[in-house]
């Protein structure tokens, strides 16, 4: 049998200060143990290979360690250390829960909290994938979780908390684990290929590093498949031709395509990418990195590669957030289309042509400018406030006495008008003025209520006159 340890098995931290970007939680841990303030369950929250399992170890080993170093890190000497880093240790158990995640399992490892630890201190259950339990599972791992025995700890690790139940959640002193920068996985796999003496560029490190996602182990395991596929030294075009990842040139050649509006070139590059075998998930994933990059260097970010400032003037601000989004819609289409070419193709004939597309906002703004540049209407104009004239009534004496027809003649379109259909403004009024009215005029509220009173009361005294004269005038 072969003892080939891979390299994120053979290069797993083991104390404390080796684990990358957690200096915070690892800060917190070291103090609980030294101050012996250790609760009895935690959770490790974070995205793959950022360091869950490999936290709960090591805080697994320093718990039961007989030779904790003045850091609080284990020792790694000690039977017990070793037990728990060989995965033999009575003390330290590991569970995975995407297999073990029925009610009967938890049962069974109910059964097995109440015996002591073997050898050392405390008796620590490591439940990895914890979110992956059934609900009865969960339930039956509460009861456990509330009052558990002294000498017990868990420690849970997931990469989705949201699907543990609140009532475990509440239970579990929680640490959520940042994703690794791609600075520091380049460090962490430079010292380790000067470790197994192998000679690889910088760029192809490089390259491993921003493909892994923050995933350390990502890194570790493309590295260890690069080095099992090319005899060292591992260049940047071995890493690219290797590991499928699409090369950056075929990025700046599309770059160079938008500058020039060659759209021929969407069908070159097409046959390139699809010649090479890339998956098409991939490649918009990578084309969306690239722009992304675009982005932050017309924001002003410094890119590693030099190429990107000269691109970055291929496109504006506007036109790089266009293809971000079609880039993202592209993307989801790209998992169900069974034309997986021509989406690639119309995917960089849409990059080519959006440089030749006027923005909605560059319409809208020359618009603006038009409309200022023509000398508004004075009737769109808010009129000048002006005293509220008092509505012209006529006396009832003054009014002609009616004749007995006049009384049944149909009232005129003044008196029978409704009162909001009447124009609002005082030089409006039929009496008053005979100007007609603009319906886009400005109308302040609290003169509008005056005039509408006033507009009532004069109705209702034209009314009240030619029914009372009608009334009293003797026959
Ligand atoms: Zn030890």
């Amino acid at each position: 049998m072969s003892s080939y340890q891979v390299i994120a098995k053979k290069f797993r931290p083991q104390k404390f200060s080796e684990v990358f970007e957690q200096e915070a939680i690892v800060q917190t841990i070291k103090n609980a143990i030294r101050l012996e303030k250790v609760g009895h369950a935690y959770l490790f929250c974070g995205t793959r290979g950022t360091g869950k399992t490999t936290l709960a170890r090591i805080f697994a080993k320093a718990m039961n360690c007989e030779n904790l170093t003045p850091e609080s890190d284990p020792c790694n000497i000690c039977s017990s250390c070793n037990e728990i880093t060989s995965g033999h240790s009575l003390d330290v158990i590991e569970i995975d829960g995407a297999s073990n995640r029925g009610i009967d399992d938890i049962r069974n490892l109910n059964e097995t909290v109440g015996y002591a630890a073997a050898n050392g201190h405390y008796k620590i259950y490591i439940i990895d994938e914890v979110h992956m339990l059934t609900k009865e599972a969960f339930n039956a791992l509460l009861k456990t979780l509330e009052e558990p025995p002294s000498h017990v700890i868990f420690f849970f690790a997931t990469t989705e908390p949201h699907k543990v139940l609140p009532t475990i959640l509440s239970r579990c002193q929680r640490f959520d684990l940042r994703r690794i920068t791609p600075e520091k996985i380049h460090s962490k796999l430079s010292s380790i290929v000067k470790q197994l003496e192998v000679v690889v560029e910088p760029d192809a490190l490089n390259l491993i590093a921003s493909h892994a996602e923050g995933s350390l182990r990502d890194a570790e395991s493309l590295l260890d498949q690069l080095l099992c596929y090319e005899e060292p030294p591992i260049t940047l075009e071995h890493a690219i031709k290797n590991l499928g990842i699409v090369s950056t040139d075929l990025f700046f050649k599309l770059d160079e395509a938008v500058k020039h509006r060659d759209f021929g070139a969407a069908f070159s590059l097409s046959e390139t990418i699809y010649q090479t075998g890339c998956h098409l998930q991939h490649f918009f994933e990578s084309l969306t990195n690239h722009f992304r990059t675009i982005a932050l260097t017309q924001m002003g970010d410094k890119p590693l590669h030099a190429e990107y400032t000269a691109s970055a003037k291929s496109y504006t601000k506007h036109h790089t957030l266009e293809i971000l989004d079609y880039l993202i819609d592209a993307l989801e289409k790209a998992q169900r289309t069974p034309f997986k070419r021509i989406h690639l193709e119309v995917a960089l004939l849409h990059i080519i042509r959006g440089s030749q597309k006027i923005p909605l906002e560059s319409l809208v703004e020359r618009l603006e400018n038009l409309k200022n540049q023509v000398p508004t209407p004075a009737l769109r104009e808010t009129p000048p406030q002006k005293p509220i004239p008092e509505p012209v009534t006529k006396p009832i004496k003054d009014e002609p006495p009616p004749k007995p027809t006049e009384e049944k003649a149909p009232p005129t379109a003044q008196e029978t008008a409704p009162v909001e259909e009447l124009p609002f403004f005082p030089e409006t009024l039929p009496a008053a003025t005979p100007k007609k009215p603009s319906p886009v005029l400005a109308v302040p509220t609290a003169p509008k209520a005056n005039i509408q009173q006033k507009i009532k009361h004069e109705q209702v005294m034209r009314f009240a006159s030619i029914e009372l004269n009608g009334s009293l005038k003797p026959i």
